[in-house]
């Protein structure tokens, strides 16, 4: 519990000199609800409240050694935090409207965004920001970390009333700020609604996330690989804009290390007709004409982004196994009569985004994302199916092609699932994807049993044909 009594900028310093794990956890654990709660009001949507929250722990992972000396870091999220949000928002409003001109829908739908935001958050977040560093330091340990009176009045030594006093004396400027903009609150309201806000706490799966996010590039993976990607892609947009708006700290050579470590994003997307990939022809063979549908295939990860590894000698990469699978499932599914797309036939980046966009763009009837997992427990083996939220379509699919790989007896069937259980907003990959998604976790990188299956070309057939048997059972149940 001593860490307790460090400022934050000593855990700044010992995660940017030593690299402690521990030390970033708990700048994690103390800042998260002053992240979350701000992106939150910031953004109104909870969902992208919680990703910027993540980009902001991932942009103060990559600036921890640029702060300057003493710098006030709670002050430091909570202005980052705003301008992650609004920067996101801003390119979120303009994805919107692309995709609504795409789908040719009248434009009034493009400008969702500001109008969940009231204007009592947008008067608040001012509020805070105009705090002067007394005030805002009584308002971030009574209201984001939760001290009580006597625990603050110990950090500063004085008694607990004065610990009170000075609280009082911050959320009555807050009020006043507030009243300024024509909304008169009583302090107790403004007390209640500084930490709680409109949502609830920050969720747990969250913080979970976070932490994940927090240790990239990942080296333990968790079949979620599409989400930190997105993650990727708003990091390196918020740090560019910091960059272009040339803020304090030498954002420019972040961005430069970003790109070198990660996956290259390309602003502004290029159109898409110009997205589309490699393209198999059906093949003409008369051998069978059963699946006369138009998939999808997602390999996982590629380029700069290698996916899980395995541990051990000859490390392994996950966006190699993806690829080779992927590719055995066009052919076997070319075969059977199907119009095969893939997002990447070559070790290339793509961007999640982008990859959901071609199954819209070509009229998918299933989307199908290949990948492999790791976990921190050898033990666990077999193949996972998520569909997602509660997508009846997609469950049953993902029941199906986990049944078929079963009966192949390559890899035992660890389950289908809904992505909500992994992450409470699922994966955006099936997210964002509107026809029969899922994404196929085709086994554990960590199991030695299920890595040598992985690894070997006759298995993978195997699981490709286990995929094909079970696609063609969902298909043919369905019509
Ligand atoms: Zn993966």
């Amino acid at each position: 519990m001593q860490t307790r009594q460090r400022h934050d900028w000593d855990l700044v310093r010992q995660y940017a000199r030593h690299g402690s794990q521990a030390a970033f956890d708990e700048l994690v654990r103390r800042h998260m609800k002053l992240v979350y709660t701000t992106c939150r009001r910031e953004l109104g949507d909870p969902w992208l409240a919680e990703d910027v929250t993540q980009v902001v722990f991932l942009i103060l992972s990559r600036k921890a050694g640029m702060l300057p000396p003493g710098a006030i870091v709670s002050r430091w999220l909570f202005k980052t935090a705003r301008f992650a949000s609004q920067d996101v928002r801003k390119r979120e409003a303009r994805r919107l409207a692309r995709e609504a001109s795409l789908r040719a829908q009248a434009s009034a739908s493009a400008e969702v965004d500001s109008g969940d935001v009231s204007a009592l958050d947008m008067a608040l977040l001012s509020a805070l920001g105009s705090l002067g560093r007394s005030d805002w330091e009584a308002v971030q340990f009574r209201f984001y970390e939760e001290m009580s009176f006597h625990e603050i009045g110990e950090r500063y030594g004085i008694s607990d009333d004065a610990a009170q006093k000075r609280v009082s004396r911050a959320v009555d400027r807050i009020r006043r700020a507030i009243a300024h903009e024509g909304i008169c609150l009583t302090a107790a309201t403004i007390a209640a609604l500084i930490g709680s806000e409109n949502s609830q706490a920050a969720p747990n799966t969250a913080l979970q996330r976070i932490e994940q996010a927090s240790s990239l590039p990942g080296s333990v993976h968790s079949g979620a690989l599409a989400v930190q990607s997105k993650i990727y892609g708003l990091t390196k947009g918020v740090l560019t804009a910091m960059a272009l708006k040339n803020m304090a700290t030498a954002a420019l050579v972040l961005v430069v290390a970003l790109t070198a470590g990660a996956p290259l994003i390309v602003q502004g997307q290029s159109n898409p007709s110009a997205a589309t990939p490699a393209v198999t022809a059906p093949a003409g063979s008369a051998d069978s004409n059963s699946l006369p549908f138009t998939i999808v295939l997602d390999p996982g990860h590629g380029g700069s982004d290698s996916g899980a590894t395995s541990s051990g000698p000859g490390r392994v990469l996950e966006k190699d196994l993806d690829l080779a699978i992927a590719l055995k499932l066009r052919d076997l599914l070319a075969a059977k009569g199907a119009r095969v797309f893939l997002t990447r036939d070559s070790d290339v980046y793509s961007i999640p985004s982008k990859r959901a966009r071609i199954g819209v763009n070509h009229h998918t009837d299933f989307f199908l994302s290949i990948h492999c997992g790791s976990t921190s427990r050898e033990t666990i083996s077999g193949t996972t199916v998520y569909y997602h939220a509660q997508n009846k379509a997609a469950q049953s699919l993902a029941v199906s092609v986990l049944n078929g790989v079963a009966q192949q007896s390559v890899l035992p069937a660890y389950g289908a699932m809904s992505d909500t259980t992994r992450f409470t907003n699922g994966f955006s990959i099936l997210r964002e994807q509107p026809s029969n998604a899922i994404l196929i976790q085709c086994g554990f990188m960590s199991n030695p049993l299920d890595l040598s299956a992985l690894t070997d070309p006759e298995k993978q057939t195997r699981i490709a044909q286990g995929i094909v048997d079970g696609l063609t059972a969902a298909a043919s149940s369905r019509k």
